[in-house]
């Protein structure tokens, strides 16, 4: 059943004609968001640009049981805004707006479609941080990274966007408008509704105005990248930094495959003949960092560590962290379908895990590039292969059965960021267990009793 003619005059009443696309050659950048593999043309996009028009498309929605897939820019990689057959796409990415910037608070209001980017830098020029920087940053919404709960680079330090949401304005599927959350530092009346929606991937309402938590910037920073010739020698690194009690901003980690990779893309000057690398940041004081980094250095040195760059300015700093940063961008180049995966295990199960995937890797022949967010336990092993290859996908298939399996043996998770969205719904129910995934149903039955937000992403 294709969007009724009297539906889409409805959406182009609502949001004006220009914020409707319908045409197929319009909609097909709105059928795919970075997650490999999946496709789905929807029946029409709107963009909104008021809190009323998403409150009344949402009713509309409702009344009609239409089904609407929110998104924001589409850097997903679980599939969250892949559309679903016969929805429309409802796109904020036009509410862009940074509403407030409360210095005496330290908070920011913005309008969902915000960049995290123009967060940041909203926030830098009024002296202040926003701490949370996932790799897309520069093209994800925030409204995105709350439906996600996204992490980043610094996340082991500062956090992830969870640590500094402190008020949502949300649209329920009926169309009503509610705020939850406020400034006040320290508020206990009632659920924390600003948490449910926290994570909720466009299945509980729409997001439509965050506000944020800022901090004083650190004043200081020291970069430094180290290189090994074993895997488990950066792994060793890493438990030694976190047994001394230091925390760095920064515990990056890339392996064999992906150092390649990234040199050829980026010509940072990486060693090639190295097996682990290691990007390590310390931030706060002048005297803090210089004695942290200096720990650092002598625990990486002992490990065996092979060469140790440390940045001279911002500038090195920059180039430094683009090594990590480019790490799925230069992986993306080497086969028809890159598939990022997303475990997280006890950060003292780390080089059994990095192991176990190379093992995998090796069974069933398959090419992995693992990189990751080393000091959160937080692994992306990157299969590089080709969808159209259907017997080398049933080997890949495997390999997540075999790297979930383990990840959930050693205690860990299925998901550390990226979300369970349409990519990890056949196994959230062996994560979850019966009980928690019986009140996740309940509450989303309660909030959209019509089933019209995001319908079969999570669970059915
Ligand atoms: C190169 C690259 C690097 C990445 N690095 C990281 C990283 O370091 N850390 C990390 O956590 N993730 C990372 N990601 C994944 C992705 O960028 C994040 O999940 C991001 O938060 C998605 O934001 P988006 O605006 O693109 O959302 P979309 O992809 O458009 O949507 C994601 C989900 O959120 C829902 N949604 C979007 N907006 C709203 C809203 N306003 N209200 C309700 N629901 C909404 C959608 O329905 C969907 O389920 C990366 C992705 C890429 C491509």
């Amino acid at each position: 059943m294709a969007l009724s003619k009297d539906f889409l005059d409805e959406l182009r009443r609502v949001a004006g004609p220009d914020q409707v696309l319908t045409r197929a050659e319009d909609l097909i950048p709105y059928s795919f968001d970075g997650t490999a593999a999946l496709q789905q043309l929807p029946g029409a996009v709107v963009f909104a640009t008021t809190t009323e028009q998403v409150a009344a498309i949402l009713k509309l929605a409702n009344q009609t049981q239409t089904a609407v897939v929110t998104r924001g820019s589409g850097t997903g990689l679980s599939g969250g805004s892949v559309p679903c057959p016969e929805c429309f796409v409802l796109c904020l990415a036009r509410m862009d707006k940074i509403l407030e910037l409360d210095p005496a608070n330290l908070t920011l209001l913005a309008q969902a479609g915000a960049t995290t980017q123009a967060v940041a830098d909203a926030a830098a020029n009024a002296g202040l941080f926003y701490p949370p920087d996932p790799g897309s940053m520069r093209i994800s919404t925030i409204g995105g990274n709350v439906a996600e709960n996204s992490g980043g680079l610094r996340g082991l330090k500062y956090g992830i966007t969870r640590n500094y949401v402190m008020g949502l304005e949300v649209v329920l599927p009926s169309g009503e408008v509610l705020w939850t959350g406020n400034k006040c530092v320290k508020d206990v009346a009632g659920y924390s509704l600003r948490d449910l929606f926290i994570g909720s991937e466009g299945t509980l309402g729409v997001i439509t105005k965050v506000l944020l938590r800022l901090i004083p910037p650190p004043p200081a920073k020291k970069t430094m990248l180290a290189t090994f010739a074993q895997m488990d020698q950066a792994a060793q690194t890493v438990s030694d930094i976190i047994a001394a009690r230091i925390i760095p901003c920064t515990l990056e980690f890339l392996d064999r495959t992906t150092i390649r990779c990234v040199e050829d893309f980026a010509k940072v000057g990486l060693p090639l003949d190295c097996e682990a690398l290691l990007l390590m940041e310390t931030d706060g004081a002048p005297v803090v960092i210089a004695e942290e980094a200096a720990q650092m250095e002598a625990l990486a040195r002992k490990n065996g560590c092979r060469q140790l760059l440390v940045a001279r300015d911002d500038a090195e700093a920059t180039r430094l962290a683009t090594a990590r940063r480019s790490a799925f961008s230069a992986l993306a180049r080497v086969s028809p379908t890159t598939i990022l995966e997303d475990v997280t295990v006890p950060r003292s199960e780390l080089a059994g895990m990095i192991r176990f995937i190379a093992g995998v890797a090796q069974k069933h022949q398959l090419k992995i590039g693992t990189f990751g967010h080393m000091g959160d336990g937080n692994l992306h092993p990157t299969f590089l292969t080709n969808e159209r290859n259907a017997e080398e996908m049933h080997r890949v298939e495997l390999a997540f059965q075999e790297i979930f399996g383990e990840a959930m043996r050693l205690g860990g998770t299925i998901t550390g960021e990226h979300g369970v969205g349409l990519s990890k719904k056949g196994i959230l129910h062996k994560f979850a267990g019966e009980a928690p995934l019986r009140v996740m149903r309940e509450l989303r039955r309660a909030l959209d009793p019509k089933g019209i937000l995001n319908p079969g992403k999570m669970f059915d």
